[in-house]
C-alpha cells in the first residue's frame, strides 16, 4: 500500500489482516480495541447516501479468500462469542444468540437483542416478533433458511431493555466480523438500536426507514422492528414496512 494511501484504506487492510490472524489464532491485538476503532461513529455520517445519490453500484463486498477459510473464520467467531464475557449481559444469559440462516445470503436482517424465547433456545427471533419476521420474509417471495439473522447484541438484555451504549460496543466486532463474511447485498436493520449501531447516526427510525444507506460497502435499508409492528398494528406502519421491503427485494434482483 502506498505511503499517501487514504487512512480508511490503512486501517481497512490493517484489521483485514489482523482478522485474517485471529482466525489462524494469532490474538496479536485485542479484538474489541480494534473493532472499536474502526467501527462508524455519528462522525461518520458522510459515508451514508441517500437512494438518489447512489447511480453507481457500489464495490463488491469484502469475501473471504476460500471457503475454507471463510469456514475457518466462522467457527473461530462463534467460538469466541459462545465464550465471550466481554459484557455485563453475560451474567444473566441463559445463551448466546451469536445468529443463524444461509451464510450465502443475499439478504441479510439485524435486530437489536435476544429476547426471553431467543434466550432460551439461542436462535434469533423465534418469539412473536420473530413470527412475524418470518410472515414478512415469507411476503417477499423467500424463506427464513434463504437469509441470515442476527443481532447487534448476541445475549438478552434483562427485561429486554435496550442494549446500552457500551455493551453494544462491545459486541460490535462480532457483527462486523458477522457481516464482513457474509458480504451480502443488502442488509436490512430492524429498528432503530441496530440502524443507528450500524450506520452510526443519531437520526430517528422514522425518518431512516425507507432510504438507502451504506455500511461500509453494503446497501442498507432500515425497516421498523416487528416488536414494534405488534405494538403499533397501524395500516400505515405496515405499508410502510411492505414498501421498504419491496425496495428490498428489487435491490436483490439487479
Ligand atoms: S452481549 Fe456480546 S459482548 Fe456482551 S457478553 Fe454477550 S457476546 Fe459478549
Amino acid at each position: 500500500m502506498p505511503d499517501d494511501a487514504p487512512i480508511e484504506n490503512v486501517r481497512a487492510a490493517i484489521a483485514q489482516r489482523l482478522r485474517h490472524e485471529r482466525a489462524l489464532g494469532i490474538e496479536t491485538v485485542a479484538p474489541v480495541a480494534l473493532e472499536r476503532r474502526a467501527a462508524p461513529t455519528a462522525a461518520s455520517e458522510s459515508i451514508l447516501y441517500d437512494d438518489v445519490e447512489l447511480k453507481e453500484a457500489p464495490a463488491a463486498p469484502e469475501a473471504p479468500v476460500n471457503a475454507e477459510d471463510k469456514a475457518a473464520r466462522w467457527a473461530a467467531l462463534e467460538a469466541r462469542a459462545q465464550a465471550c464475557a466481554a459484557c455485563a449481559l453475560h451474567r444473566e444469559r441463559q445463551t448466546v444468540v451469536f445468529g443463524e440462516g444461509n451464510r450465502d445470503a443475499q439478504l441479510v436482517f439485524v435486530g437489536e437483542g435476544p429476547g426471553e424465547q431467543e434466550d432460551k433456545t439461542g436462535r434469533p427471533f423465534v418469539g412473536p416478533a420473530g413470527q412475524l419476521l418470518d410472515k414478512i420474509i415469507g411476503a417477499i417471495g423467500l424463506k427464513r433458511d434463504d437469509v441470515y439473522i442476527c443481532n447487534i447484541v448476541k445475549c438478552r438484555p434483562p427485561g429486554n431493555r435496550t442494549p446500552a451504549d457500551e455493551e453494544v460496543a462491545l459486541c460490535r466486532p462480532f457483527l462486523d466480523e458477522q457481516l464482513a463474511l457474509l458480504a451480502p447485498k443488502v442488509i436490512v436493520t430492524l429498528g432503530a438500536p441496530a440502524t443507528k449501531t450500524l450506520l452510526g447516526t443519531t437520526q430517528g427510525i422514522t425518518s431512516l426507514r425507507g432510504h438507502w444507506r451504506l455500511y461500509k460497502n453494503i446497501r442498507v435499508m432500515p425497516t421498523f422492528h416487528p416488536a414494534f409492528l405488534l405494538r403499533q398494528y397501524t395500516d400505515a406502519n405496515r405499508r410502510a414496512v411492505w414498501s421498504d421491503m419491496k425496495q428490498v427485494v428489487e435491490k436483490i434482483k439487479e
